[in-house]
C-alpha cells in the first residue's frame, strides 16, 4: 500500500482482518465533503452549440436579446387598422363610418399608407401598424358598407389590439440568465430574439474502465470462470443520464503496468475517471496504488462507511475527480447514484436531480448496521395515502433485483434500524415512478411467471414483490396489494392457508 493513501487523515490502528486494506474509514458525508472541498469551486468549461443541438444544457451566458420582440407595433386580430380619436363616440345607435384605404396588409408586408382621419386600413393578425393608426377594430365589430367603406358599431381605446415593438422582449433585456437548462421553451425565446448559437456549460467527458481478469465485454464469448461486465455498461449509461459525455474504455485486466497506462489515456483525453471493480483487498487490485501516482492531492478517501460500498475510492488528480467504483455492480449503482452524481451534476453546470428523489413509507421495520450508511434497493407501490417502499433485494448483489427495484433509501450510519411507518427519501434510479397496475405481495413461486409474463405482454407494469406468506398476509390487510399469494400450513387442521384467511 502506497504511503500516499494516508493523506485524507492520520492513520488509524489496524483493527480486523477486513478492515486493514483501509488507513481510515470515513463517513460518507466526511467523505462527500472532502471530494466536494478538493474538486470546487472550479472553472465551468463552455461551448458553442446550434440551438437545435443545445436541449438539455445549461447556459454557460446570460442570453442578451438584441432586438425588440415583436420587432415591430403589430395587430393580435383580423380587422382594421383605425385612429382611435374618430370612433369617440362610436355605438350601436350611432354607428361610424370609415373609408378603406387602398391597401390590405398581410402578415410579413410593411404598409406603405398612413390611417388618416376618417380612413381605415384591413389588417391581418401578425400585421404591422401603419402610420397613422393607434388601434385594430375587429372584423367582428364591423359591417361592409356601399363604397370600399366599413360602419364600426363601438368606440377604440388608443392600443386596442395592437403589441407594441419590444413588448414581448426588449431590446437589451436578459431574457435567459446563466445556469437555465434549456427546454423547448428557452429554445423559443432563443428562437423569437433571432438567436442562433447558444454558449452552454460543455458536458464533462468522463472515461469509464472496468478492471478485473474475469471481465469479457458482452456480445463476447464467455470464457471459463469469466463474467460479463456489468459496470461497463450501467456506469456509462448513468453518466449520459446526467450530464456527462461516457468514454467508455473497455475492461482491463488486473496488470499494474497495463492498467496505469490505461488510466492515463483516459485522463488525457476526459475530465474525469471512473473506474470499477480492483479496489478492495485481493490478488491483483492494484488501482488504487496507480491513482497515488497520477496527480495532487490524489486519493481523498478510501474505504467509506457504506453498506455495501465500504471499498469506495475517491481522488482527483491533478484537479480531475478519479472515483473508483466497488465491483459489485449493485454496490457501483448506489455509491455512484449517492456520491458521484452530485459532483458529476455540479460539473455539468447541472442543478441537483430533484426529479429523481420521492418520500415513501417503509411499511416493514428495516434493521441496520450501526456505524455504517446503509442502502436499501425498494420497489415502489401506490398505498391509501401515498407512496410505500418496500425493500428488495436487500444484500443480495443480483443484478436482478434492479429489474423491479425503483430506487434506493439510505438508513443514517447513527440509526441501528428504520422503524415500520417512516417516511424515507427514496433516490430513483430512473426520475419517473413506474406505479405498477398490478402489485403482487406475498411468496413468490417460479409458476407466478407463468401468470405475470401474458400481464406483462398486455402492457400492464406488474410488480411481484417476494416478502413470504406472512409478509403477504399483513400487506393485503394493511391494503398494499392486489395479490397476496400464500402457503401457510395450519398444523391443527392439517389443512393450508384456510384458517388465515380470516
Ligand atoms: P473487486 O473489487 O475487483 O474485487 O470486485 C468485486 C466483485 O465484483 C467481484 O466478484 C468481481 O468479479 C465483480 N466485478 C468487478 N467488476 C465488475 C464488472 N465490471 N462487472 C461485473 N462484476 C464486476
Ligand atoms: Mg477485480
Amino acid at each position: 500500500m502506497s504511503p500516499n493513501m494516508s493523506n485524507a487523515s492520520s492513520p488509524k490502528k489496524r483493527d480486523d482482518s477486513d478492515q486493514d486494506q483501509f488507513l481510515t474509514i470515513l463517513s460518507r458525508e466526511d467523505a462527500l465533503a472532502r471530494f466536494e472541498a478538493a474538486l470546487f469551486p472550479r472553472a465551468t468549461p463552455a461551448e458553442e452549440r446550434p440551438l437545435a443541438e443545445a436541449l438539455g444544457y445549461p447556459l454557460a451566458l446570460d442570453i442578451v436579446a438584441d432586438i425588440d420582440v415583436p420587432p415591430f407595433d403589430r395587430s393580435n386580430v383580423d380587422g382594421f387598422a383605425v385612429r382611435s380619436a374618430d370612433l369617440a363616440s362610436a355605438s350601436e345607435a350611432t354607428p361610424f363610418r370609415l373609408v378603406l384605404n387602398d391597401e390590405i396588409i398581410p402578415c410579413g408586408t410593411a404598409p406603405t399608407r398612413p390611417v388618416l382621419s376618417g380612413t381605415a386600413t384591413s389588417i391581418a393578425t401578425g400585421g404591422p401598424l401603419p402610420r397613422g393608426a393607434d388601434a385594430i377594430v375587429m372584423v367582428e365589430h364591423t359591417q361592409p358598407t356601399g363604397g370600399r367603406a366599413i360602419e364600426v358599431r363601438r368606440a377604440a381605446s388608443p392600443g386596442q389590439f395592437v403589441s407594441y415593438a419590444g413588448s414581448d422582449i426588449a431590446r437589451g433585456e436578459a431574457v435567459l440568465r446563466a445556469g437555465t437548462v434549456i427546454g423547448s421553451r428557452e429554445i423559443g425565446m432563443c428562437a423569437a430574439c433571432g438567436i442562433a448559437k447558444v454558449s452552454v456549460v460543455r458536458q464533462p467527458r468522463v472515461a469509464v474502465v472496468s478492471t478485473g481478469d474475469e471481465l469479457v465485454q458482452p456480445g463476447q464469448p464467455l470464457r471459463p470462470a469469466a463474467i460479463y461486465d456489468t459496470n461497463g455498461a450501467i456506469v456509462s449509461a448513468a453518466i449520459n443520464e446526467n450530464g456527462g459525455e461516457a468514454i467508455f474504455a473497455g475492461a482491463i485486466a488486473d496488470d499494474e503496468a497495463e492498467l496505469e497506462a490505461a488510466m492515463r489515456r483516459a485522463l488525457e483525453s476526459s475530465d474525469m475517471l471512473v473506474l470499477s471493480g480492483g479496489t478492495s483487498k485481493g490478488a491483483g487490485d492494484v488501482s488504487h496504488r496507480i491513482i497515488a501516482r497520477l496527480g495532487k492531492p490524489g486519493i481523498i478517501a478510501h474505504g467509506v462507511a457504506l453498506k455495501p460500498g465500504k471499498p469506495l475510492c475517491l481522488a482527483v488528480c491533478d484537479g480531475k475527480p478519479v472515483v473508483i467504483l466497488p465491483g459489485f455492480p449493485t454496490s457501483a449503482m448506489f455509491t455512484f447514484h449517492d456520491m458521484i452524481v452530485p459532483v458529476l451534476r455540479r460539473m455539468a453546470g447541472l442543478p441537483p436531480r430533484s426529479d429523481a428523489k420521492v418520500t415513501a413509507k417503509i411499511p416493514v421495520r428495516i434493521a441496520s448496521e450501526l456505524g455504517r450508511t446503509e442502502f436499501v434497493m425498494v420497489s415502489l407501490v401506490e398505498g391509501a395515502d401515498g407512496l410505500i417502499a418496500y425493500p428488495s433485494g436487500k444484500g443480495s448483489g443480483a443484478i436482478t433485483s434492479f429489474a423491479q427495484a425503483d430506487g434506493f433509501l439510505k438508513i443514517d450510519a447513527l440509526a441501528d434500524q428504520m422503524p415500520a411507518g417512516a417516511e424515507a427519501e427514496v433516490t430513483l434510479f430512473t426520475p419517473h415512478v413506474r406505479v405498477p397496475d398490478l402489485v403482487i405481495v406475498g411468496s413468490h413461486c417460479t409458476g407466478l411467471d407463468l401468470v405475470t409474463a401474458p400481464l406483462a405482454r398486455a402492457g400492464l407494469v406488474v410488480r411481484s414483490i417476494a416478502v413470504g406468506s406472512l409478509g403477504g398476509l399483513a400487506a393485503a390487510k394493511r391494503g398494499e396489494c392486489d395479490f397476496a399469494p400464500i402457503h401457510l400450513f395450519d398444523e391443527k387442521s392439517e389443512t393450508y392457508n384456510t384458517r388465515f384467511l380470516s
